[in-house]
């Protein structure tokens, strides 16, 4: 090490290569440090990647990157312990074809390798199997290089792209502890199956993907969620929920996935597949008004280790890459006209606020709200939506109107014809 970069990327994820990648572009000296003995190794994620800024980035990306599957088929669904009620099933055509076709499940394992080669081909030093320990100061207080497990590195300014734990925001006091409330955890599956059996049960054919994400029961009827997805010849199945409720819940995360395996209405999808690999990772669940600081003099905060997850669509990677390369730009920009002060990086705060990574945060402002001031939402109310739907459409020997009736009068009873005003008055106070 000793070595001197124009810029130092901590971290070989979306962000950090998404920043390398468009630096080196940019004919930026840039090295990228990550811990994982290969970019990749130790990244988890569902994983769909919505290709929205990669599309940008690498326009040729669909027949270089390591896709898995188009993702055609979208599923949302409300479970119980006994019952699925199915909100939104869309499977369209239109998913297949450019400019709708954004959706891919991908294994972070060989797509962030291929990233990473992409950066390295652009120009991107990577130095894998380095741990980036500190941010060091000069007599300014200007961060001005790394302190990392081989030696230190000196750079003219250092982006983040660490991962939601980011020691190193949090240690150059960017960036506070995660409380339990903010922070969740994924415990993530991946079972074998054949292409066919897979392509049959999920009824897709061989070049499309499935998404089936469930509420409710799975997470215990906290504000979390379960998945499944479809790889080419493999299944995703995660559950994740934030820690704050796996501690009121007195649960543990691999006994939430293996009761989701096992839920009567979702083990016929899983039958016969064959355990490949387990893995946990936390996500950022701050909301747009819990962010941290993004700038400091001489460093920038990206992805996850900025707070930049979108709780609501479950997007992240693709935040994870505006942002690296809103921080790269910036970084490039500002180097033209000399000095990386935290005010002339402030260009990156603007620069997100204009375009869809903030905007998408402040518009799941209203969710987060929701998750802190409402659970029951996910518990009473979804469980009684489920009941509805059950007792609406059950044959029995009075009239269809009287059934439908009498469902919704079950209904109202747990709320009330005034509770259900106030229900939808405080929803709608929540979310505008
Ligand atoms: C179970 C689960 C499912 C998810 N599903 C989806 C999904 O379907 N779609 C989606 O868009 N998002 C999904 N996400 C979120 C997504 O994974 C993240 O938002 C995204 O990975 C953030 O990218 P990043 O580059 O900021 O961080 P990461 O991907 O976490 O990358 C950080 C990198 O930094 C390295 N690193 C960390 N510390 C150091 C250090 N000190 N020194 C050197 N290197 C270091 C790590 O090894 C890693 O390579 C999911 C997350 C989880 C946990």
């Amino acid at each position: 090490m000793g070595a001197k970069y124009e810029c130092i990327v901590v971290g070989a994820g979306p962000a950090g290569s998404a920043a390398a990648f468009t630096l080196a572009k940019s004919g930026v000296e840039v090295q990228v440090l990550e811990r994982g003995h290969v970019p990749g190794a130790k990244n988890v994620s569902g994983a769909i990647l919505y290709t929205n800024t990669l599309n940008n980035l690498i326009p040729e990306f669909r027949a270089e990157a390591p896709l898995e599957r188009s993702i055609v088929r979208q599923r949302y669904s409300l479970l119980t312990a006994d019952a699925e009620l199915t909100i939104l099933d869309l499977s369209a055509a239109a998913f297949k074809s450019k400019p709708r076709e954004n959706a891919f499940s991908i294994n972070r394992r060989k797509f962030d390798a291929w990233f990473a080669d992409k950066a390295g081909e652009a120009g991107a030093v990577y130095q894998s199997g380095i741990r980036a320990d500190r941010l060091i100061r000069d007599p300014a207080g200007k961060i001005c290089g790394v302190e990392t497990s081989e030696g230190r590195v000196s750079a003219d300014v250092v982006i983040l792209a660490d991962g939601a734990n980011s020691t190193l925001a949090k240690q150059v006091g960017l960036r506070k502890r995660f409380t339990p409330d903010k922070v969740a955890l994924g415990v993530k599956e991946t079972l074998s199956l054949p292409r066919g059996a897979i392509e049959d049960r999920f009824n897709i054919e061989a070049d499309e993907g499935a998404s089936f994400k469930y509420l409710g029961e799975p997470v215990h009827y906290s504000p979390g969620g379960a998945y499944i997805l479809t790889n080419n010849d493999t299944l995703s199945i995660g559950v994740v929920l934030r820690l704050s409720d796996l501690s009121v819940k007195g649960v543990k995360p691999y006994e939430l996935l293996e009761s989701f395996k096992n839920h009567p209405r979702v083990r016929r999808l899983l039958d016969g597949g064959v355990s490949q690999e387990y893995s946990a990772h936390i996500l950022p669940e701050l909301g747009y008004d819990h962010l941290p600081q993004l700038t400091g003099d001489g460093v920038l905060v990206t992805g996850d280790a900025a707070g930049l997850l979108n709780v609501v669509f479950h997007e992240g990677i693709n935040l994870a890459m505006a942002s690296g390369l809103m921080a790269a730009l910036t970084t490039a920009a500002v180097r033209e006209n000399g000095g990386y002060s935290s005010t002339s990086l402030k260009a990156y705060n603007k620069m997100l606020h204009e375009s869809f990574v903030m905007k998408d945060m402040k518009s799941a402002m209203g969710f987060h709200k929701i998750m802190e001031e409402r659970p029951d939402y996910f518990d009473k109310l979804l469980k009684s939506a489920v009941r509805f739907a059950t007792d609406a459409v059950s044959i029995t020997d009075k009239p269809k109107n009287e059934q439908i009736a009498s469902a919704w009068k079950t209904f109202r009873s747990s709320y009330g014809w005034t509770a259900l005003a106030k229900e939808a008055f405080r929803l709608w106070r929540l979310v505008s």
